[in-house]
């Protein structure tokens, strides 16, 4: 397959900087981020120290308090939109920067990664202008009671690497709506587009100190923004365990915190489904974006009946998917984010092997010709699978699916709750009764019948039991980790001050 020359971006021929209070800082020191595809360094990153941590803090602070937080309504929102107005400019430079830092196919890049991020800066632009608060019934004759709704303060958006800068977004656009202030940490695997990001929100005319971007490692950097006493929320995505200890590092301040965590997600295929939509559904469940999402379906239940038919299809397909070079229009699948999460995943696969199941396609590192630098793996799946296996427990994060075929209803409900997760669930089947059924019993934020994988921006996301924690992600609901409710009581007769249920008054 076609290797593509790395398009000359002028974004990387630039030291790479921290952006802070509006102004592009000097990093401590610099690590390297590398494009997966290749194994070639695109651009060294700068590490923020404590010292950026205490001034970006304090910039999106004197932000909050002179101006973002009391700015009219509408003016807030001119801002937004022209911030996705200059993304939505920017779609192709953003779309190729995604593509060489973390692997995924143009194409994904262009359709969900940054069109997605334009759709919600202009959703949430529409929202200062609607966020109100109300008057309250009470039983007290003179009095009335307000319910206000303010911001919550200074957020720490800290995102992972499998959508770098759509995971940031999903922050930024109800916080700046609520009319809180940002200090963002993309992962480090991923920093390019959220860094690219800070130069449109200059051009935007967004005041400074409103978003500040620091880089560097998890612990230290995000362990830093997380625990600092000057942010009021934080908002997470990653893995469990890391969330985990981002509440942990909330504690002695008592932050607000919310938390999308990983998933194990069922994707269950009944004997009545419609056969091409559920086999590709299946397909595009566990392959879109390399595995690499928290959504992936990557327990497959298949009916018995249909068992051995639908996984030799499934083989087939697996087996067709066209490996390379993101950059490539034709690739279906590109390399994992790097060399170390490549091996993490053939871990997985090893163990699987060993341990009773069947690898029945891909489970080997994949070289491409012409890429032999590059961190490709095949698409695997993996028949025979029990629910107790760790392949079938452990959130894999790579192209691997576990099938598990069921035969009774009860032991399908059951396998499909039996994990610590509760993020997503996808049911193919022509029997909506039953379809319904099942999205009722099975332990997830999200259920998709006869479709897998759709968001859209006006839809909340997020998860239960360990997936989730805090709140949910899009939609209006998301308004609401970022704001807080305040009661006002106005005694209309201006009475002798009271205390308790008017009854001494
Ligand atoms: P990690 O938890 O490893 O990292 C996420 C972010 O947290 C990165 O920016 C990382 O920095 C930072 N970080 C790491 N350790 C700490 C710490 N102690 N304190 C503060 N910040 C820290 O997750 P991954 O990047 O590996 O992302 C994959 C995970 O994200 C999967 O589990 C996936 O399911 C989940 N995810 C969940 C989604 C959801 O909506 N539920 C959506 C997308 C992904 P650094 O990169 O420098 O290590």
């Amino acid at each position: 397959m076609t290797v593509v020359e790395r398009p000359r971006l002028g974004f990387l021929e630039k030291p790479m900087r921290l952006f802070i209070g509006g102004e592009w800082v000097d990093g401590a020191d610099s690590f390297e981020t590398r494009d997966p595809a290749t194994g070639e360094v695109l651009a060294e990153i700068p590490i923020a120290d404590s010292g950026h941590i205490d001034a970006a803090v304090a910039a999106a602070r004197s932000a909050y308090n002179d101006g973002w937080r009391d700015m009219a309504p509408t003016e807030r929102q001119k801002l937004m939109w022209r911030l996705g107005d200059l993304l939505d400019d920017h779609k192709e430079e953003f779309a190729i920067l995604e593509v060489l830092d973390n692997g995924k196919p143009l194409w994904e890049a262009e359709l969900v990664d940054i069109a997605l991020s334009v759709e919600i800066l202009r959703y949430y632009a529409g929202w200062p202008t609607k966020i109100h608060g109300d008057v309250l019934p009470n039983s007290i004759p003179g009095l009335v009671t307000l319910r206000k709704r303010e911001p919550v303060g200074v957020v720490g958006a800290i995102a992972p690497w499998n959508f770098p800068l759509l995971e940031i977004m999903y922050k930024i656009g109800p916080a700046l709506a609520a009319g809180c202030t940002l200090v963002c940490k993309p992962a480090s695997w991923t920093p390019l587009t959220t860094l690219r990001f800070g130069e449109l929100v200059n051009e935007a005319g967004i005041p400074p100190g409103v978003i500040n971007i620091l880089t560097g490692p998890g612990k230290g950097v995000g362990s830093g923004i997380a625990g600092h006493p000057g942010i009021d929320k934080v908002a997470f995505t990653g893995q469990t365990e890391t969330g985990q200890e981002i509440l942990r590092q909330a504690i002695p301040d008592l932050k607000r915190v919310s938390l999308e965590l990983g998933g194990k997600s069922p994707n269950v295929v009944f004997a009545d489904a419609q056969r091409d939509a559920a086999l590709a559904g299946a397909f595009g469940a566990i392959f879109f974006n390399q595995g690499q999402a928290c959504v992936a379906g990557s327990r497959l239940f298949v009916e018995d009946v249909i068992a051995d038919q639908f996984v030799s299809d499934l083989i087939e397909k697996a087996k067709a998917i066209k490996l390379g070079q993101g950059l490539n229009r034709d690739v279906e699948m590109g390399p994992l984010v790097s060399a170390s999460h490549r091996d993490t995943v053939k871990g997985y696969i090893e163990q699987a092997d060993g341990g009773g199941a069947q690898i029945v396609a891909g489970g080997k590192e994949a070289i491409v010709e012409g890429l032999e630098g590059g961190y490709f793996l095949e698409p695997t799946v993996v028949d025979g699978v029990t629910n107790e296996m760790s392949i079938a427990q452990e959130e894999i994060f790579g192209p691997v699916v576990s099938v598990i075929r069921f035969s009774e209803w009860d032991e399908l409900i059951s396998l499909s709750n039996d994990v610590r997760y509760g993020l997503a669930a996808g049911v193919w089947t022509s029997d909506v009764n039953k379809a319904l059924k099942y999205a009722d019993a099975v332990q997830a934020g999200t259920v998709w019948i006869n479709t897998y994988g759709m968001f859209d921006v006006s839809v909340p996301f997020g998860g239960r039991k360990m997936s989730g924690f805090g709140g949910r992600e899009l939609g209006e609901e998301a308004l609401d980790a970022y704001l807080q409710a305040k009661s006002i009581w106005i005694d209309l007769e201006a009475a002798i001050p009271t205390q308790g249920q008017g009854i001494s008054r």
